[in-house]
């Protein structure tokens, strides 16, 4: 069922109080929860789609969609019969703390182990407003090219996970895979790298595996 919301932006100096309100109801309620951000194109809604699909039996999802105009990501994930809130920001680029509070008021969080936002298809602004979420994941593919992390290094230092997305492309791209991860662990020494195809499912596992983990520490 998809909630549509249409939610424009508020006062900067507001957003970083709103933020802690949300990340103490996350964290009042267990919820694991994850910021999805990268460029518009960078595989972001393959990605949680491909993640729902192989964990819709164990954990029970909630799904916030950020997009300036439509519904058309929230659409792709109607299939699983899970709560999704889709928020237009009808201009705004990115999303912002208020928009997600008013987000998850209108989710079932009693019902809700792991939480996704998916943030508005951009490389830069989202990586300035914190949004209240706990983990922060970049998703860059292969397709956007190596210079990504160089060009926008504050999305990239702000993220915890790094998704490089679209492998399956590589016998076909350049791509310095070595490049992008040297330079991406020069930026942010701690974050978790992991190179995957949301498409095939190569190195898919990695991924879940790692949430598996982060979810068994939020029960413990
Ligand atoms: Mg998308
Ligand atoms: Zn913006």
């Amino acid at each position: 069922m998809i909630k549509i919301l249409r939610i424009e932006e508020s006062l900067f100096s507001e957003n970083e109080k709103i933020a802690n309100e949300v990340s103490s109801i996350l964290k009042e309620r267990k919820i694991l929860s994850f910021n999805i951000m990268g460029a518009p194109g960078s595989g972001k809604t393959t990605f949680i789609e491909k993640t729902i699909e192989m964990l819709k039996n164990d954990f029970r999802f909630g799904i916030i969609e950020g997009d300036v105009e439509g519904k058309y990501d929230s659409e792709k994930l109607e299939k699983f019969n899970i709560p999704i809130v889709q928020i237009n920001t009808g201009g705004a680029c990115h999303l912002e703390a208020n928009m997600v509070k008013n987000g998850i008021l209108n989710l079932p969080l009693e019902n809700i182990d792991i939480l996704i936002v998916e943030n508005i298809g951009n490389l830069i602004c989202p990586a300035e407003f914190p949004i209240g979420i706990e983990k922060n994941i970049v998703v860059s593919s292969i397709t956007e090219g190596e210079d990504k992390v160089e060009k926008y290094p504050l999305m990239f230092k702000i993220s915890h996970i790094c998704i490089l997305n679209k492998i399956d492309l590589l016998p076909y791209i350049d791509f310095n895979v070595k490049k992008f991860e040297d330079e991406l662990k020069r930026l942010s020494p701690q974050i978790n790298f992991i190179k995957l195809s949301s498409k095939t499912g190569e190195n898919f596992n990695q991924w879940i595996e790692f949430l598996r983990k982060l979810m068994k520490e939020k029960r413990s």
